[in-house]
């Protein structure tokens, strides 16, 4: 069996500072939702440290510590924090935080802030949040319905959820520009998705099988996996090596496995140890690669 590895397994630098530094704290502590989109990375916490999930921000008391997740969150629950006098432990992406500010400006502005991503995701919720002229739309169809009342005259602004898909951002953005003049178009797509959606494009159509090491609710992972099942002969995504079944693998030439930005290192090792385990009990040699 050919194994090549991806050369971003493992987390981005967003989540692995955050994990890091979660990992560091010594006091009890909140986070509102998970601090990124995978459990397994949020079970590691949690055996180690007293942190509490909580679904929502009245759930936080007086005094509490409170960590915020790398997606961000709203600037409501921003100022709840603040009024109870809790500590804040911001493990908020800079990539995220950076799209806050272009909203914050526009907002000052008054311009009108259209956001390219999915509006249900807590990093979009959180980015609205900061101003009160927002659009959302994550095709050229909401696009056109959406944006069908903008008066053509106003000075638009137009930035992405960071783990948008570059090539559908890029296309709506086509569209934007023919209808209003005046705008800026700020591409906020996290280099570090992108890296990892060109390598899986570059591979999955050479391989017999591509393994995504991701959660369903993460969606770079999502992204990743859609590619790989349009592209590859068969694709996995599987977020906990305890799921690993070799069945999948053991008639397979060539396999490559990836993972999401929220995945831990030493998970992804996790899932190649298990496959070198039952590649050696079945007694299939591994020619082991990186991805160029
Ligand atoms: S994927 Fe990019 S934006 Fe998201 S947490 Fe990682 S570095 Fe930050």
């Amino acid at each position: 069996m050919i194994l090549i590895l991806s050369k971003y397994l493992g987390p981005c630098y967003g989540v692995s500072n955050a994990f890091n530094s979660v990992m560091s704290i010594n006091s009890d502590a909140k986070v509102l939702g998970d601090i990124a989109h995978n459990s397994v990375l949020m079970e590691k916490i949690k055996t180690k440290k007293n942190i509490t999930t909580i679904k929502d921000i009245h759930e936080i008391s007086r005094g509490d510590t409170v960590i915020t997740r790398t997606h961000g969150i709203t600037l409501e629950e921003l100022e709840i924090i603040k009024e109870k006098n809790c500590q804040i432990l911001d493990q908020t992406c800079i990539k995220v935080k950076n799209v806050h500010k272009i909203a914050e400006k526009s907002n000052l502005q008054e311009k009108k802030f259209i956001l390219i991503g999915n509006k249900k995701h807590p990093e979009v919720i959180g980015i609205v949040s900061r101003c009160k002229n927002a659009i959302v739309v994550d095709s050229i169809e909401s696009a056109k319905i959406l944006l069908s009342n903008v008066q053509l005259n106003q000075n638009v602004v137009v930035a992405s959820q960071t783990t948008f898909d570059e090539v559908k951002f890029f296309k709506i953005c086509e569209f934007i520009k023919k209808k209003f003049p005046n705008l800026r178009i700020y591409n906020t797509i996290c280099n570090d998705s992108i890296k990892r959606r060109e390598e899986i494009i570059k591979i999955s159509s050479s391989v017999d099988i591509v393994l995504v090491i991701g959660s369903l609710k993460s969606s770079n992972s999502v992204r990743l996996f859609e590619v790989a099942k349009k592209m590859a002969k068969e694709a996995l995504i599987l977020e906990n090596p305890k799921e690993l079944d070799f069945e999948k693998f053991r008639l397979k030439n060539k396999v490559f496995i990836t993972s999401g930005a929220s995945v831990l290192k030493e998970t992804a090792l996790e899932f190649i140890d298990k496959i070198f385990y039952f590649c050696k009990k079945n007694s299939i040699e591994i020619d082991l690669k990186e991805s160029l």
